[in-house]
């Protein structure tokens, strides 16, 4: 296994400046009320495309040899990471293809089309549009770059670890948004490689965790996927999973299931409390600390990682519409 370490992340972070944001970090008075102890926000959903992936992508595409930008890339996200692998590759004058089903809903699909990426619509799910990606791979050279198991993706995720720690070097807890992990490795790496004794703690939707499910299975397992609020924390984590895995395993501390209701609070909390317009999977954090199941020392840091919500659902959210409802007319 390529275990992504400190040092790989500090270089990500060299090879990535200029072409991401650093982040603020703020310190949330109504959070610190609740808990007792200070929390801080880390705004990354204020990120250039709205969310974290950027870094990620910019790394993994700035490490690419002459030969391999001349090849280009491509992805089968429709999400975050599909964005941010259309901006980073625009940035480079690098050839961008996001392939997809035909089931993508038009808004996503402009997105990224607006980013100035190709689009390949084929088939009728992300299996299909997987193997649209294999057979570009195949057939004309392009480089795929998967959105969390890869060795460059997760050490420009750790890049955001390193500006936590630096911001909160006192932090006691930091709380991750987890799906595949490679947020949540990159994170932990960075943080445990500058302050050894600060817990990592991972927070998914209780509806399809696959990497909880994984963790607890001691291996990759595949889980049902369904529809849930936290739309960016959905799909598996690979039954051949070569990295995270093993790095979610060893470095973090526990990880927090969520249902759909702590999240649409999470969300509302978000918007009410903080004045901050965020997705649901980039609530999980508020959402797990006002639920109390996380008895986490302070001070913590809460990653807020994403701002890709369609805003039609998030105004019934913060008008207090259940989740169940909303998810039967999304
Ligand atoms: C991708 C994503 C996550 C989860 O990241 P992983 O590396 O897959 O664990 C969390 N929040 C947002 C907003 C995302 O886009």
């Amino acid at each position: 296994m390529t275990e992504v370490t400190l040092q790989h992340i500090r270089a990500a972070r060299d090879r990535i400046a200029g072409k991401v944001e650093e982040t603020a970090t703020a310190l949330s008075l109504s959070l610190s009320e609740h808990l007792g102890a200070p929390v801080y926000l880390k705004l990354e959903h204020r990120q250039t495309t709205g969310s974290f992936k950027l870094r990620g992508a910019s790394n993994a595409i700035a490490s690419l040899n002459p030969e391999e930008r001349s090849r280009g890339v491509v992805a089968a996200s429709t999400g975050n990471h599909g964005r941010a692998l259309a901006h980073a590759a625009k940035l480079e004058g690098l050839r961008a293809v996001i392939c997809m089903s035909r089931l993508v809903p038009e808004n996503k699909l402009d997105a990224i089309r607006r980013l100035g990426a190709e689009i390949r619509i084929v088939g009728n799910s992300q299996d299909d549009a997987q193997q649209e990606v294999d057979r570009l791979v195949g057939e004309e050279g392009l480089v795929m770059l998967p959105p969390f198991d890869h060795p460059d993706i997760v050490a420009g995720q750790g890049t955001l670890g390193l500006e936590i720690i630096e911001q909160v070097p006192g932090a006691a807890t930091v709380l991750v948004p987890l799906s595949g992990g490679g947020l949540a490795s990159g994170v932990a790496a960075a943080v445990k490689g500058v302050s050894p004794r600060t817990k990592v703690i991972g927070v998914s939707m209780a509806r399809g965790a696959a990497m909880k499910a994984s963790l607890d299975a001691g291996r990759p397992v595949q889980v049902e996927e369904l529809p849930t609020l936290a739309d960016s924390l959905g799909g598996g984590i690979g039954l051949e999973n070569r990295l995270t895995f093993a790095m979610c395993r060893d470095l973090l501390d526990n990880v927090i299931l969520l249902s759909e209701d702590e999240i649409a609070a999470g969300i509302r909390h978000a918007y009410e409390q903080e004045r901050e317009i965020v997705e649901g999977a980039g609530a999980v954090g508020i959402a797990a600390l006002l639920t109390d199941k996380v008895r986490a020392k302070g001070p913590v840091v809460l990653i807020l990682s994403g701002r890709n919500i369609d805003m039609t659902l998030h105004r019934r959210i913060v008008c207090g519409e259940a989740p169940s409802t909303v998810e039967r007319a999304a």
